[in-house]
């Protein structure tokens, strides 16, 4: 029986990394920007793709260690690793694993994504030694499908993740028969995305959007109708949208991060942003806020009508603290 919301996400059933997702308890590692593919609809940016580089949810950053940071700054469950492709950087995606559930416990699920090019018996076996739970294979090429046999063989769960390209249907119909045929346990299938580095190669071959922000015209109707098809099938089957991203994958990973790591003077919002007050004041103001600068102080919103100016900002909780809006207020006059 198909569940779900089509504007989120159907599903007959989740894996589990999905499911630790839709609670915003993964913390997304971007590994490395290197990858031996290059997908016409990647939706990778152009800061990151080809580059190797990483970033911790939103944050670049240069060490394992900056991982275990933020996994605590949102009291993280577990970790999703992409890239590019991470078999790419495998020593590093092995040491950060170990880190990983040496910290916080075996139980923090790890899943990962590769296209399956780099992927042999050794790699495997190296992945599977450290514990890692789940492995995601966006089989470009058709000889890449022989690592998802190889991986059946161990003790993750084993799964495929593709996006609808709706030009692809028969493509995608062959992919999800070929799951049930060798066992995989799940397929997940993304609506597809128009992103700034994918636009021109999209639009040439007439797509646009027309779901969301981002979400490609019937790329979730082409998924859906096959969910519908397949729904009795023994894998789980997982349609999801574009706006998931937005609306609860980022959302609920950002009150995760306010509810465990905001400061006592910020005021969250339900959309996963924080709002504070910025006030100039010769006093020490530290009992309703903090020293941001010479004379400058953060202060709780609740405070305001203390100051004759006040500068009120929004900004999201993470560390690049993006501001959304700030609005000059004067509480005191008329
Ligand atoms: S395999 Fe993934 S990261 Fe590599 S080019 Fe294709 S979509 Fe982009």
């Amino acid at each position: 029986m198909l569940k779900g919301n089509p504007d989120i996400g159907v599903y007959t059933a989740l894996p589990k990394g999905c499911e630790l997702c839709r609670l915003g308890g993964k913390l997304v590692v971007y590994i490395t920007g290197e990858c031996g593919d290059s997908c016409y609809y990647c939706p990778v940016s152009k800061e990151r793709f080809g580059k190797d580089v990483m970033y911790a949810n939103e944050a670049k950053v240069e060490t394992l260690r900056d991982f275990l940071y933020e996994a605590y700054r949102m009291n993280a469950l577990g970790a999703g690793i992409t890239g590019g492709d991470p078999i790419l950087a495998l020593n590093r995606v092995v040491r950060l694993i170990r880190m990983l559930k040496d910290e916080f416990s075996s139980d923090f699920h790890v899943h990962l994504y590769t296209s399956g090019r780099y992927v042999t018996y050794d790699v495997l076996r190296e992945l599977q030694a450290v514990g890692l739970d789940e492995i995601r294979f966006h089989p470009v090429k058709d000889e890449y499908f022989k690592a998802i046999e190889k991986a059946l063989n161990f003790n993750f769960d084993v799964g495929i993740e593709i996006p609808s390209i709706p030009h692809e249907k028969d493509y995608l119909e062959k992919v999800i028969k070929w799951g049930i045929e060798k066992g995989v346990k799940f397929i997940n299938i993304n609506e597809l995305e128009l992103t700034e580095r994918n636009f021109q190669p999209l639009n040439v071959q007439g797509y646009k959007v027309n779901h969301g922000l981002t979400g490609v015209k019937e790329s979730a109707e082409v998924a859906l109708s096959l969910l519908r098809k397949y729904e009795t099938c023994n894998l789980a089957l997982h349609y999801c949208s574009s706006v998931y991203k937005d609306v609860v994958e980022t959302r609920t990973r950002f009150l995760r991060i306010i509810k465990y790591s905001s400061k006592p003077y910020e005021q969250g919002t339900p959309e996963g942003t924080v709002v504070r007050a910025i006030v100039r004041s010769n006093m020490d103001l530290s009992d309703y806020g903090e020293k941001i600068g010479e004379g400058v102080w953060a202060i709780s919103p609740e405070f305001s009508n203390l100051f004759s100016e006040v500068l009120l900002v929004e900004e999201h909780p993470d560390q690049r603290r993006l501001r959304i809006s700030e609005k000059l207020v004067y509480p005191k006059s008329e």
